[in-house]
């Protein structure tokens, strides 16, 4: 089609804030510069969070030489620039904060950014929490408080380290120093749709999914059972809800555990209730009309449910870091001391970074990953960041369960302890100890 360049226009992602413009066509996805938005394929996916060309609406507003647009107030445009507004963007603005009363301090995030903690997502249905109760800071108090100018739903969507300049779905801002904290997002195998299959990663998606299951007992298929998925299946059944957990391996948090303590997990959630299948592959979910969905798995189970719960892992989305030409490698490489990604002046810290090529998207870091940041950006001293992997603490009140170090997956276990209320096993790496596992409460074994 033979346009006048001047009638480009742009198109907005309404799910993930992606600016298609068609002057410059989307190549990665196959559609050439100049790629008409009535000329893609009905078929094409947002390249950033997969939703369909139908979620895309026109977008006005955004000046691509400008450094600001009418909804990015002109003032203070430099300063830190943080990229996200979760535990760890505003882990960085405290930081920042504390050591400097002065430096302006922007926050972007795609969300709300309201403060809280994410943990509690995966126990707060079987304590009776309602989504607001969760909430421990508005974003607004908190950007109060710290002097942080605050954009919310606004998704940062390209970035220049040699211009400095951050691209966003609300406008260009510029930045002296820049953190990127936008954590991960679920990774959907293809059988699992979006449209039919929640999501527990954020407050959103937990409060949308708590809006169904507060109606009363729900029959919910969790797809995954790693730890997010087997922390939801012990919480939704002690809610009343009827749970069926489904995973790849025999049994439930086989990537972390032994078979034995698998097989005591397995029987721990099997007593609350929850019907765990293993060796299962979902190879579909379809909705009836009368709103329930079907899961087959591809050994041609059927299991009809009320809500499908995806828990099958994590990855950081690698738009921002590639567009910026910083090393990724499974999320945004940093610097194990400094945090600093491979373009000076750009930092990134919580669930989107990998060190030494592993991502760890645990709560324990971040602070400290902050502190580093912030004392790094501002050029004051400090021993820097030092990594140490956290130890991980199952939520599941039913049959604790606690990992020091990190075992090796083809590693040998050896118990150490295996009585009734309590497994105790070791792995170890050419002598050395790697790992320790803990099954159990450890308050049966004092009492034994
Ligand atoms: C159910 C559940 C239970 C958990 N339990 C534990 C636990 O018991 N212990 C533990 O240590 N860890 C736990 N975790 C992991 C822990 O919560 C995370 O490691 C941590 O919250 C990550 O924080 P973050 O700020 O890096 O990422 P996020 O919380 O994901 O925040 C990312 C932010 O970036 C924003 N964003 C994303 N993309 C863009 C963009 N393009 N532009 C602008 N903004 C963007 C988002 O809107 C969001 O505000 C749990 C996680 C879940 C989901």
């Amino acid at each position: 089609m033979n346009v006048s360049a001047t009638n480009w226009r742009s198109f907005i992602c309404r799910a993930c804030g992606l600016i298609y413009d068609e002057e410059k066509g989307d190549p990665d996805s196959g559609l050439a510069a100049g790629t008409r938005f009535e000329d893609i394929p009905d078929d094409w996916e947002c390249p950033l969070c997969g939703v369909m060309k139908s979620d895309f609406e026109p977008y006005v507003g955004f000046d691509p030489d400008g450094t600001t647009c009418a909804s990015v107030p002109a003032s203070r445009a430099d300063g830190v620039v943080i990229v996200g507004g979760g535990i760890a963007g505003w882990a960085v603005a405290e930081a920042v904060r504390a050591l400097d009363s002065d430096v302006g301090i922007t926050l972007v995030s795609a969300c709300h950014a309201d403060r809280y903690h994410k943990p509690e997502l995966s126990i707060a249905l079987g304590r009776g929490l309602a989504p607001e109760a969760l909430v421990r800071e508005g974003a607004a108090d908190a950007a109060r408080r710290l002097g942080v100018r605050l954009l919310t739903d606004t998704f940062a969507v390209g970035l220049s380290p040699s211009l400095r300049q951050l691209r966003t779905s609300r406008g260009t801002l510029s930045f002296t120093k820049l953190v990127l904290a936008q954590g991960a997002r679920p990774a959907l195998p293809a059988a699992l749709s979006p449209d039919l299959c929640w999501r527990v990663n954020d407050l959103a998606g937990w409060s949308g999914l708590h809006g169904k299951l507060k109606r009363g007992a729900r029959r919910v298929a969790i797809v995954g059972a790693g730890m997010v998925g087997c922390e939801l299946a012990e919480d939704f059944a002690r809610a009343g809800h009827s749970v069926t957990l489904l995973d790849l391996q025999s049994a439930p948090l086989a990537a972390l555990l032994p078979a034995q303590a698998g097989e005591r997990l397995r029987s721990s959630l099997e007593t609350l209730g929850v019907d765990f299948i293993g060796d299962t592959q979902v190879a579909a979910v379809t909705c009836g009309d009368d709103g329930c969905k079907t899961v087959t798995t591809a050994n041609g189970l059927q299991i009809v449910v009320d809500e499908v719960v995806a828990a099958t892992g994590l990855v950081t989305a690698s738009r921002i870091a590639r567009s910026a030409g910083l090393a990724f490698e499974r999320g945004i490489v940093v610097d194990p001391v400094s945090m600093q990604t491979s373009a000076s002046g750009v930092y990134a810290l919580g669930d989107c970074v990998s060190i030494s090529g592993m991502p760890c998207r645990f709560i324990e870091p971040i602070a400290k990953q902050a502190a580093a940041i912030a004392h790094h950006l501002l050029g004051r001293p400090h021993a820097g960041y030092a990594h140490v992997q956290p130890v991980i603490r199952l939520k599941t009140k039913s049959l604790p369960i606690v990992v020091h170090g990190l075992p090796c997956p083809d590693g040998e276990w050896v118990v150490i302890e295996d009585s009734a209320d309590m497994l105790c096993m070791q792995q170890r790496r050419n002598g050395e100890l790697v790992a320790r596992l803990e099954v159990g409460s450890p308050r049966h074994r004092l009492a034994a």
